[in-house]
């Protein structure tokens, strides 16, 4: 069994893969413009994020129902599991929906009836993060917000992801700052494509907790040595960032460089059916590309559950962290 460990960064709709596109399609008489899986399969390779998300967001069409997205949550989970994932913290794109007449009491309803079994089922605890589409408007993530509040205990917190490039973290200030007030956590993409400056813009002015990538924070020593020091931990995701063209090859990679620098890094798929592997695929990945040792391995499946949103619930935060002390690094999967 591979190392237990928390994933931080996976979009529900990054989850989708070929086969199970394909069977909503004929089950909600979608017309996907693709023959096939394999044809479907081939248009797999991006230039840049932009050319992701359009693929991505096409793709979504199929999900209709919230038997949809039970199904979609359920195969996640399932793969997770067979990859240690013991506790998930999954994003979801509500906009993404609503914007094809799909009400976002579906999209939630449909995820919480895969989530609320899903420790009985696959052994994984989870938490629900609601992220906006940066490259929409401010009062459209505002409309979103509002449109959730009913929903709000199933929700642990919000996010921002698409586009990053002229969408800077500031122009989300005033629905940050209502999600703040009804009592959610905060994280957002940042340091992705866009420069350094959008992280320290993500933690000055949103106020998140997490960076999500956070990348690029390498090009800025002072903001390193912030982030060290305030212990705030980045979700990176290096196949996708391979995938998207985000760095050149795995081995350019600077997760060692990360961890060496002290900052609190994780490992996380992203959108796994597209980017080549899920969370243990990217460990296995990154072992392999860089080199990593055992306790390099073990520190970031701790750092995994030390950045999780787990404070209402330490004991569990303790007991998956003596897990991973306990486990014993063999020549399999990690
Ligand atoms: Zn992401």
């Amino acid at each position: 069994m591979p190392v237990p460990k928390a994933e931080l960064h996976l979009h529900i709709e990054g989850t989708l893969e070929p086969e199970l596109a394909f069977a909503l399609a004929a089950r909600n008489g979608v017309t996907l413009p693709y023959a096939d899986t394999d044809e479907l399969r081939g248009a797999y390779r991006f230039s840049d994020l932009q050319s992701f998300l359009d693929l991505y967001y096409g793709l979504m069409a199929v999900l209709r129902t919230a038997e949809d997205f039970t199904a979609l949550a359920d195969a996640y989970l399932e793969r997770a599991a067979a990859q240690g994932v013991r506790h998930a913290e999954i994003f979801f794109d509500p906009q993404a929906h609503t914007a094809r007449g799909v009400p976002i009491g579906v999209v939630i309803e449909g995820l919480s009836a895969s989530l609320e079994r899903s420790e009985e089922r696959y052994g994984i605890s989870t938490r629900l993060i609601m992220c906006f589409l940066r490259d929409e408007s401010a009062e459209s993530a505002l409309a979103t917000l509002d449109a959730a509040k009913p929903y709000l205990d199933r929700i642990t917190g919000v996010g921002l992801d698409s586009a990053e490039v002229g969408h800077p973290p500031a122009k989300f200030r005033e629905v940050y700052e209502a999600a703040g007030a009804l009592g959610l956590r905060k994280v957002a993409h940042a340091g992705e494509e866009g420069p350094a400056a959008y992280i320290r813009e993500a933690l000055d002015v949103l106020g998140v907790e997490r960076v999500d990538h956070g990348l690029r924070c390498m090009e800025d020593a002072d903001l390193v040595d912030r982030l060290v020091r305030e212990r705030v931990p980045l979700t990176l995701c290096p196949l996708s960032n391979v995938r998207l063209r985000t760095i050149d090859t795995l081995a350019d990679h600077p997760l060692r460089a990360m961890m060496t620098a002290g900052l609190l890094v994780t490992v996380n798929s992203d959108d796994p059916a597209y980017f080549g592997g899920y969370v243990g695929d990217n460990f296995d990945a990154v072992r392999e590309t860089l080199g990593l040792e055992p306790e390099h391995l073990r520190e970031l499946a701790r750092n995994s559950f030390l950045a999780s949103f787990l404070e209402d619930d330490e004991e569990r935060r303790a007991r998956y962290l003596a897990e991973v002390e306990a486990y014993v690094f063999g020549g399999g999967p990690a």
